[in-house]
């Protein structure tokens, strides 16, 4: 049973007087519960909570941080029915995608209790002492990581589960003995006060201090803001938008004490496809690739959004074939009324720009927040000139261009924003003369796709989610897998240590 309050530590609270109801994007209709924004005040004590319960949480021991991670993940699973019912009424997504979704947020969960069961994760290291070394006596140094304090969570309106409220950056965040507040991206406030009921029931359980987590709605420019400049607050985790991520970092540098502001952003994840693989298995391409544009309705930060081809003979047709299977596809229901409302803006905006013709859009009429999926192609002459062409559509479109040969395609590879992913589609025989083109995405790209499809992001410890600029502020991190726990922990020496003031990850024993 939801109330529409906030979890100011594990006390639900609601003392202020604005509201705002999510919406079912399927029916088009608001959802009953009345959800109440923080006041400065409760934001004021979440924060205050916080660092308070930073004290102890810092010192808790792996074992014990695990139980409480592996406990949140039970209490997630023992909402059952009621998390998937409030998942489809707020995100308009399938039951199937809201049980894959929940699997995912509770195996993010038990690896993250797997990884902090030891001290490796730390990155340790060990500088024995050399009493006698020439000109000078060597100390003992001792390098580990230790948590930065209070962070800030902003739920992703794409993944109301992975990435929100227990979601990626929030059990990362938790697993290097950060607390975490979560401001609550709004569609999807049903379905985070039940999440955050099981992460409060869980700290019951396991005796965690009370502020090491709280849960707060209201509107990113008031209580996103406030948050994010609160003096104890000590680092950021978003994703979303590129407006958003970039307003939200510049606020954090501009404080008296910059924090760090992992937010990752938009990316159009380019494809190239040699005329070769073209030539062999054009119709098996425009397949995986028609369902990889149109998975989610498109709603993926890897969503392929940009496929480059050299113009050739096979070139035309296969665009054709690629717009014919993709809108042969059924529309989808987007996640909320703006994302429907920017996902036509913006597909407008690409294609109505000279040069660009649009190949192939969905047309029969689609309810109202569904999304007519579409195809435009453009020359790699016009793409080269315009960067309004570059920007991300985030729904189900694709944007072909037609090179006019290898050296214009790498001139536009060079020429794209950070992006999140690169993907060559290539035959064997021309394995050797793709180097360029690695070359190329390397300098572009955090993770490079080979022969495949950059949707579908795995969670393990060698997946990079996160590219240069402005895929993420911050390219030397990963969102996504265990390595995404070095962004909530900062390095501290310690020289000539007695044992026994060592952190326990770095005495003798
Ligand atoms: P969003 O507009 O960036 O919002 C995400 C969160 O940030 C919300 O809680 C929002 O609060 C807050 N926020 C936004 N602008 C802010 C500002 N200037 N100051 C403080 N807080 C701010 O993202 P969205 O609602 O998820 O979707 C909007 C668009 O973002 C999509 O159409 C898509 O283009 C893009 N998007 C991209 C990705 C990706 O992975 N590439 C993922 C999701 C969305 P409010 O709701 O109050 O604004």
């Amino acid at each position: 049973m939801i109330t529409g309050k906030n979890y100011i530590g594990n006390t639900l609270k609601a003392s202020g007087d604005i509201t705002h109801k999510t919406i079912n994007p399927k029916l088009n209709i608001e959802n009953p519960t009345a959800f109440y924004e923080a006041t400065q005040e409760e934001i004021d004590e979440a924060v205050s909570l916080a660092s308070e319960a930073f004290k102890t949480y810092r010192k808790v021991s792996g074992a014990k941080r695990a139980e409480f991670l592996n406990t949140i993940a039970d209490e997630i699973l023992a909402l059952d029915q009621e998390l998937l019912d409030m998942y489809t009424s707020e995100s308009g997504l399938p039951e199937g995608r809201a049980i894959g979704e929940r699997g995912r947020t509770i195996f993010q969960l038990r690896s993250f209790a797997d990884l902090i069961l030891n001290e490796d994760w730390r990155d340790n290291s060990f500088d024995k002492a050399n009493p006698d070394r020439q000109p000078l006596p060597k100390d003992d140094l001792r390098r580990t990581s230790i948590p930065l304090g209070s962070v800030v969570v902003f739920g992703a309106s794409n993944f109301p589960l992975a990435f929100s409220t227990a979601g990626g950056d929030t059990s990362s965040a938790l697993a290097s003995g950060c607390p975490v507040i979560v401001k609550v991206h709004e569609m999807h406030s049903g379905t985070a006060e039940l999440v955050a009921s099981a992460v409060v029931k869980a700290i019951e359980k396991t005796g965690m201090p009370n502020g090491v987590f709280s849960n707060i709605m209201g509107r990113g420019k008031t209580v996103g803001a406030a948050l994010v400049k609160h003096p104890k607050v000590k680092a950021v985790g978003f994703t979303g938008s590129i407006t958003g991520g970039r307003a939200l970092f510049d606020l954090a540098s501009q404080r008296d004490e910059p924090i760090p502001v992992f937010a990752e952003m938009g990316s159009v994840n380019p494809v190239i496809i040699t005329p070769k693989a073209l030539e062999n298995r054009s119709e098996q391409i425009a397949s995986t690739y028609a369902s990889s544009i149109n998975l989610g309705a498109g709603q993926f930060c890897t969503n392929p959004g940009l496929i480059l081809t050299i113009d050739g003979h096979k070139t035309q047709e296969f665009i054709k074939d690629l717009a014919a299977k993709t809108i042969a596809i059924d529309a989808q229901c987007m996640l909320h009324p703006n994302i429907k409302s920017g996902y036509i803006q913006n597909g407008l905006a690409v294609s109505n720009q000279e040069g660009a013709e649009v190949v192939g859009k969905f047309e029969k009429p689609v309810e109202a927040n569904y999304a007519p999926s579409q195809i435009t192609s453009v020359s790699g002459k016009d793409f080269l000139e315009n960067p309004k062409l570059h920007q991300e559509v985030f729904g189900p479109f694709s944007l072909v261009v037609k090179a006019e040969d290898e050296a214009e395609l790498i001139q536009i590879i060079n020429g794209l924003e950070g992006q999140l992913t690169g993907t060559i589609i290539a035959e064997k025989e021309e394995y050797s003369k793709l180097h360029d083109i690695v070359d190329a995405l390397e300098n572009r790209v955090g993770r490079i796709v080979f022969n495949g499809v950059p949707t579908g992001v795995e969670v393990c410890p060698s997946m990079q989610h996160g590219g240069p600029y402005p895929a993420s502020t911050d390219s030397r991190f990963t969102a996504v897998g265990t390595n995404s726990i070095k962004r909530w922990v900062r390095p501290v020496s310690y020289q000539s240590f007695p044992n026994e003031l060592l952190p326990e990850a770095l005495k003798d024993s």
